[in-house]
């Protein structure tokens, strides 16, 4: 019936996890709701916990386990890896093996949620097979660390117990035995179904929908509506260019909690060395990015029939002309990010204000090449 799926590699008891959690939220938080009516109680149990577990993912497991991108403390650590357990999501040590293969083999064979085998591949379709032993032999720092390993070995009783036996009992304590199916079921099943998929969006949606300002050469993109469901690792363009910054969204207006959690936990004493990319660095790979756009624009309107009425002549003659621009400050700014040379303000916003220049001129030309064809 299904010829193309190899069926002695599919993991049963994961898929079979994936599935039926699935089916029991979809279905059965709706029923609970209709037959016990809306509890703000058990709401509140759901948004603390989705909060707790997915924050463990994109600041434990993500910025702090895969990346490095800041130092923890012991509380920090041992929150991120309890609550990081109740997402079903593997063990630390596991995502963060598969995390950095997924950054060292991006869009490739070798990359555990490869965007290039399809959406449903990238999003959970990787999960249903089987992924064990996992060779585990890009974590070895990791593996020094007592407590990724004591989690390593029973991250399943963790989740079990932080994941749904806590809600349950919180539920328990609030409204009887009404009060913990609501907490086992919205708090327990459907909270970490909503976590899983955050995560798994990360992997599909990031890949597929949004802008590359940093770095067109990946699948990956920065769209600040994907920030909202997971908590600031919408801006995965940037992450993937400058994957040990311990920001995503690196723009003083993009939506990144897990970025304002870690800066407040650093106020707090709890984490440290925070792993920041510098400004020129930043500036830099965004000319880069837009000048190779700008010339490949240029090489396409070479020898186009449409230069030939003026304001496409001008519109033209504009673009090279910021190409020339563009090049002089790509020089510049790779100097100074190679020797470590602060920019003055001035002159960075300079420089950001000529790659949205030109990017406001490649879109005039090719809106201008489209009309000429039609
Ligand atoms: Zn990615
Ligand atoms: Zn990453």
């Amino acid at each position: 019936m299904f010829p193309n799926i190899p069926f002695d590699r599919v993991n049963w008891f994961t898929s079979g996890f994936l599935v039926i959690t699935f089916f029991t939220a979809v279905i059965g938080t709706p029923i609970y709701f209709v037959s016990f009516g809306f509890d703000p109680v058990i709401l509140g149990i759901f948004a603390t916990m989705f909060a707790a577990s997915g924050m463990s993912i994109t600041l434990g497991y993500h910025r702090l386990f895969a990346h490095k991108a800041f130092k923890a403390k012991k509380p920090v650590k041992i929150f991120t890896l309890l609550f990081g357990a109740a997402a079903f999501e593997d063990s630390a040590l596991d995502w963060a093996s598969d995390h950095r293969n997924h950054h060292k083999h991006v869009d490739g064979d070798e990359d555990p949620y490869d965007i290039s085998k399809g959406f449903f591949w990238a999003h959970m379709g990787w999960i249903f097979f089987k992924l064990y032993p996992r060779e585990l032999n890009n974590v070895n720092d990791l593996k020094k660390d007592s407590l990724v390993m004591w989690q390593h070995k029973h991250h399943r009783l963790i989740g079990m117990l932080v994941g749904i036996a806590l809600p349950t009992l919180i539920g328990a304590l609030h409204n009887g035995w009404v009060g913990a199916l609501g907490g086992f079921l919205v708090g327990g099943i459907a909270r970490l179904v909503a976590v899983q998929h955050s995560t798994f969006l990360i992997n599909s949606l990031c890949h597929t929908m949004g802008k590359r300002p940093y770095d067109s050469g990946t699948s990956a993109r920065d769209h600040w509506f994907m920030a909202i469901f997971t908590f600031g690792e919408g801006y995965h363009n940037y992450h993937h260019s400058f994957q040990h910054d311990y920001r995503n969204g690196v723009k003083p207006w993009q939506l990144d909690p897990t970025k304002w959690t870690i800066w407040t936990l650093e106020k707090l004493g709890l984490v440290s060395h925070l792993r920041r990319v510098s400004d020129e660095k930043i500036v830099l790979a965004e000319l880069r990015e837009i000048k190779s756009q700008t010339e490949a624009q240029i090489v396409d309107n070479q020898g186009w029939k449409l230069i030939t009425c003026s304001t496409r002549q001008e519109a033209y003659e504009k673009l090279v002309e910021i190409s020339h621009q563009l090049t002089e400050g790509y020089h510049e700014l790779e100097k100074a990010a190679a020797d470590r040379i602060k920019m003055s303000r001035e002159n960075l916003t300079y420089w950001r204000d000529q790659t949205t220049r030109a990017a406001e001129q490649i879109t005039m030309m090719r809106h201008l090449q489209a009309t000429s064809v039609a």
